[in-house]
This record gives C-alpha cells, sequence and structure tokens, in this order.
C-alpha cells in the first residue's frame, strides 16, 4: 500500500536532482551528470590524514600503509585518522555553498552518504560519538541550523552512533575561515572552543564532522578542547576537502 502511494506520489511530486533539478529516480540523489561533477577521494591516498595521492608518497613496510610526506614526519599527530569524501572543485562547490547558505538540508543526506562510504576505515577502528564543528550561539541563530550538526545527525542515523551536540561549544565569536588563509586562520580559531563536560569524552573514542577541510586548523582547534577530557581517539570526517 505504502509503495503504491509513494509511486503515485512520485508520478505527482517525482523527486529532483538536489543541483541542477532534473528528475532521478530516488530521493536524496543527484542526476549523472552532476554526480560525475564530483571528484571522490578514492585509493591511492595516505593511510592516516586521507589526503589524495599524486605522485610524491612513500610506501612503508606494509603498502596497505602509506603515509604522506607530513605524516610520515609527524611523531605525535593530534588525530587518529582523518577522511573526506570528495575534493573541493570549483565544479562541485555549488552543493557545499547551497547547503550552506540556502535552507538545502536535503543535501545534508547526501553528503553523509558519501562521507558514510568515505569512513570505512574510521567505522572500522570504532567509533563511540559523532560530534560536529560547532557555530557560535549568534552564528546559529543567524543561519537557523549548523550543517556540520546535520551532517553529524544524518552520520548517525546511518551508523546507529550516537551524536552529541551540546559538549563541544564555541565560546567565543570568531570571523568566516574563508576570509583568511593559511597562519591568519590557526590565529582566527585559536582558543574559541571549549568542553561542557569531561565525562561526555572520557576514554571514547570520538569523530569529529565538519563540511569542509581546508587547513585543518578550527578541527585541530576543536581536537584540542576534547583532548583535555582524554578521549581513547579523535578522528575526522568531513564532505569535502582542499587538496
Ligand atoms: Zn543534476
Ligand atoms: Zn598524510
Amino acid at each position: 500500500m505504502l509503495k503504491i502511494l509513494k509511486n503515485i506520489l512520485n508520478l505527482l511530486l517525482p523527486p529532483r536532482c538536489k543541483l541542477c533539478g532534473a528528475i532521478v529516480e530516488d530521493d536524496d540523489t543527484l542526476c549523472s551528470d552532476c554526480y560525475n561533477k564530483f571528484d571522490f577521494i578514492t585509493q591511492p591516498y595516505c593511510s592516516h590524514c586521507g589526503h589524495p595521492f599524486d605522485d610524491v608518497y612513500q610506501i612503508g613496510k606494509n603498502s596497505s600503509r602509506m603515509l604522506c610526506a607530513t605524516c610520515a614526519k609527524d611523531k605525535k599527530p593530534w588525530f587518529r585518522l582523518c577522511r573526506s569524501a570528495y575534493k573541493y572543485q570549483e565544479e562541485s562547490k555549488n552543493l557545499i555553498l547551497s547547503f550552506k547558505f540556502h535552507d538545502c538540508t536535503d543535501d545534508a543526506k547526501i553528503l553523509a552518504k558519501w562521507m558514510f562510504r568515505a569512513g570505512d576505515d574510521i567505522w572500522n577502528k570504532g567509533v563511540d560519538v559523532i560530534v560536529p564543528v560547532p557555530l557560535h550561539y549568534s552564528r546559529l541563530v543567524k543561519r537557523k541550523y549548523n550543517q556540520a550538526a546535520m551532517l553529524a545527525v544524518e552520520l548517525s542515523k546511518l551508523t546507529g552512533i550516537p551524536v552529541d551536540l551540546t559538549h563541544l561549544i564555541r565560546h567565543r565569536k570568531t570571523r568566516p575561515q574563508v576570509e583568511f588563509s593559511g597562519h591568519v586562520r590557526v590565529k582566527n580559531v585559536k582558543g574559541a572552543f571549549s568542553i561542557k563536560s569531561i565525562k561526555a569524552f572520557q576514554g571514547k573514542r570520538v569523530l569529529l564532522v565538519d563540511d569542509v577541510l581546508t587547513t585543518g586548523s578550527t578541527l585541530k582547534e576543536c581536537a584540542k578542547a576534547i583532548a583535555k577530557a582524554k578521549p581513547k581517539s579523535i578522528d575526522l570526517l568531513t564532505a569535502a576537502r582542499v587538496c
């Protein structure tokens, strides 16, 4: 019965591609033309930070553990694993932008599906709690929703892992990171985050979620705040990354 109703509804209001509006078969999908505009990150990539390899990479004793030059040098990494679904590029920018600044909340479902796929290694290692990068209260009021939180909620639905939306907070208002580059980004978010409870993260495997990974300074500051609670591990998962 439900299926018949759904078929009738699909005839009257067919599902549409979230980017171009073309009719598609299922809800929360893109048409093949739009899908193909995304440059998904696939192997080979750094087994630690997930950075896709072009030419320069090192192969360790075990070839499944390839590390980029930065990770090979880093003796005390601040995260366990980092993964992203696709490369942030001119052609694929629209989805993230519409998601962020117009009320295209359904896009969270599409992006979360891709993130779920990209996070395979992270799920295999185990996660106890999913935590989105928080917005400052004043920006949340203005924008009405936090895109990272929506991704975290959708990922929680896909994995059954609980999401924590309350214990990591952005207590200091910061300028949007897109306005800056390099070290100014680091300075802009320095000390902007704190935790409201040690217990929420202590001994836990925490997954930090955001929409775009650019320099990583925002995620690093969030990780620093959570690290005070001595979690078991901190992983990072984003929809897109600037490569
Ligand atoms: Zn399309
Ligand atoms: Zn790396």
